[in-house]
């Protein structure tokens, strides 16, 4: 046997094939036979486009293949090719050009190697990683929500301790204690009942639950409500621009539409460095246009658009409290609406947050 046949013989772990100028197949190692399942004589003679998929085939990617051998000097990818039984594979393929002494193209060699296992195996590692970023994460949301509730519960016991000891005392004293402590308790339960709502928020919109109630409204009216709600939040401590001069009637949840605006707004006061946050409200066609823009810390490319992932945060959580959730829950929310939500900013420069809402969503 010739040197050239006991190689195309010897190799079966590679599949190697040598192809004509045009595509067409000149040889067939045992190994090609092995990995795609062809006898040689079944595939001298024919094209190789047999070993693409069909849409790959028919968009012309074989032919593709071999310019782009030519242009470069070799070609390697990882694709999917297609066995005998028309079972599918991802190939790890090195094509590369054979030129005659004068540096005509004579044909082209193909080595490709089956790489299904790793590439599952791949697969499966990202699999087990992603989940355990997600038990982390959801760990991480656990303890934070744990922290938060204890905060406004302290006080609420505080509280209650000095109103068990306040009624041995007269009946006048009873009184003026009760009505300064109770304003606070109700704070307290506001706080509280706030965030058991924002963690029962966290599985309804995960599991997809979350029903819209879409009735008539104003987003000039809601963005007007979440503003001075923002404000009296912080005891007047904070300065809101709203710039919404005219009604902007549509359709849509406004509950929910609040809760996004709030997110937004509530955001650019906490990350805003305490200068003033602008609220604009505008129609722009058949969808409400709603910025909210704040000079604080910014964020950084990298990061902008990884915080509208579930528990993602991007500022020291040292420095600022939250549960990575607001962003995620806005988006899902908009998004239900059928609009978008983004961001421009830079480190250091402050963000906008954009709101594109329909007015008339499609039902
Ligand atoms: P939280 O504020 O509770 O952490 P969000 O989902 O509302 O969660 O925001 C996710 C992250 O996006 C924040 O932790 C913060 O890093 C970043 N972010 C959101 N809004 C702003 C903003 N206006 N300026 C700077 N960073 C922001």
């Amino acid at each position: 046997m010739e040197l050239t046949a006991l190689l195309l013989d010897g190799i079966t772990d590679y599949a190697l094939v040598a192809l004509d100028p045009w595509g067409r197949v000149q040889a067939w190692g045992r190994g090609a036979e092995r990995v795609y399942g062809f006898p040689g004589d079944a595939m001298v003679g024919e094209r190789w486009d047999r070993l693409f998929l069909p849409h790959d085939g028919a968009a012309g990617r074989p032919g593709a293949l071999l310019e782009l051998a030519l242009r470069h000097g070799r070609h390697e990818e990882e694709a999917l090719r297609v066995r005998r039984d028309g079972s599918t594979f991802w190939a790890h393929a090195v094509l590369t050009p054979l030129r005659g002494e004068r540096g005509e193209v004579r044909g082209f060699a193909e080595v490709a190697r089956d790489v299904t296992d790793r590439r599952e195996a791949e697969q499966a590692l990202r699999r087990l990683s992603d989940a355990r970023s997600a038990v982390r994460a959801r760990d991480e949301f656990l303890a934070l929500a744990a922290h938060e509730l204890k905060t406004p519960l302290t006080a609420l016991g505080l509280n209650l301790q000095a109103m068990v000891r306040a009624s041995h005392r007269k009946p006048a004293e009873v009184v003026a204690t009760l009505a300064a402590r109770t304003e606070r308790l109700q704070r307290h339960v506001d706080r509280m009942s706030g965030l058991v709502e924002t963690l029962l928020d966290v599985g309804r919109v995960a599991s997809g639950q979350l029903e819209l109630r879409i009735q008539d409204g104003d987003v000039a009216q809601v963005a007007a409500r979440v503003a001075s709600r923002c404000v009296e939040e912080r005891g007047g401590r904070c300065c809101v621009d709203l710039d919404a001069p005219e009604p902007v009637p549509g359709r849509f949840d406004p509950h929910r539409v609040e809760q996004v605006l709030f997110a937004l707004l509530d955001n650019g006061l906490k990350y805003g460095g305490g200068g003033p946050v602008q609220l604009s409200v505008r129609a722009d066609g058949r969808r409400a246009r709603v910025a909210v823009r704040d000079q604080g810390i910014g964020i950084a490319p990298e990061d902008q658009e990884r915080i509208f992932q579930r528990f993602e945060r991007a500022a020291p959580a040292t420095q600022y409290g939250g549960f990575g959730f607001g962003l995620w829950a806005a988006r899902q929310l908009v998004k239900a609406h059928g609009g978008e939500i983004r961001v421009r900013s830079a480190p250091g420069e402050g963000s906008t947050f954009e709101v594109l809402l329909p007015l008339c969503p499609k039902r």
